[in-house]
């Protein structure tokens, strides 16, 4: 489902300047959970990043569904992320004036759903927020915001799932409940799950783990093994 090849990426201009990920090269099955894990600034997000298609590579090649995601223009690449790719951050990232249903809804609409405010509704449903449709996120606590979050990066159905610490925010109940949707969710729909996370527990549910280290793949490991 995912490909790259000696990806390159460097970020920041003049003596910020940063050299991200160094020919960092990865083959990710549809259907698979990947957790990737590693120290701070070892590149973890801007991998995240690039194989969703929100960061362009400066060197390498990256294939998302068949598609070589480093030559889209913006418009076709948002309009591709948009039919295929669900991104959950760890700071929920919701629309603070719009209500539970509004954030899933509209984005829906944008994306030229024509039951939007329907299909948003049954996602929220299926995350446990019935009770929660017409909150507002600062009438919700961090759990319930993430699971509008979830709701709304399972919305269009995609094909992959990025995720870049979706606990880290979240009490350790709450943190694993969230973890448990978002694992349920994605097996349930067949979606490809990339999973950021600091916690080896979670990383552990995944089928398989990439450690970055300096913006390199130090191992890769099967987490049944
Ligand atoms: P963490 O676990 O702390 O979230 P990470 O593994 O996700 O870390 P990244 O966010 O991918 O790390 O960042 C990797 C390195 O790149 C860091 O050293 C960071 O300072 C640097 N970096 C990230 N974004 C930029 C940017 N826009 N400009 C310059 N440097 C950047
Ligand atoms: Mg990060």
């Amino acid at each position: 489902a995912i490909e790259l090849r000696d990806v390159n990426v460097a970020l920041g201009s003049g003596p910020a300047r940063v050299h991200i990920l160094k020919g960092v090269s990865l083959s990710i099955e549809k259907g698979e959970a990947v957790g990737l894990v590693g120290p701070s600034g070892s590149g973890k997000s801007t991998l995240l990043m690039v194989l969703a298609g929100l960061e362009r590579p400066d060197s390498g090649a990256v294939t998302v569904l068949g598609e070589n995601v480093a030559v889209l223009g913006e418009d076709a690449l948002a309009r591709f992320r948009g039919r295929n790719i669900g991104v959950v951050f760890q700071a929920f990232h919701l629309i603070p004036t719009m209500t539970a249903l509004e954030n899933v809804a509209v984005p829906l609409e944008l994306a030229g759903e024509p039951d939007a405010f329907e299909r948003a509704e049954a996602e929220l449903r299926a995350v446990g927020l019935a009770e929660r449709l017409h909150h507002h996120p600062a009438q919700m606590s961090g759990g319930e915001q993430q699971r509008v979050a979830l709701a709304r990066a399972l919305s269009n159905r995609p094909e992959i799932l990025v995720a870049d610490e979706p606990t880290g925010n979240l009490d350790e109940t709450t943190g694993k409940q969230i973890a448990d949707l978002l694992f349920a969710k994605t097996a349930e729909r067949g979606a490809t799950l990339v999973l950021v996370t600091h916690d080896p527990a979670l990383a552990a549910r995944c089928g398989r783990v990439v450690r970055l280290r300096s913006g390199r793949i130090e191992t890769v490991t099967d987490a049944a093994a």
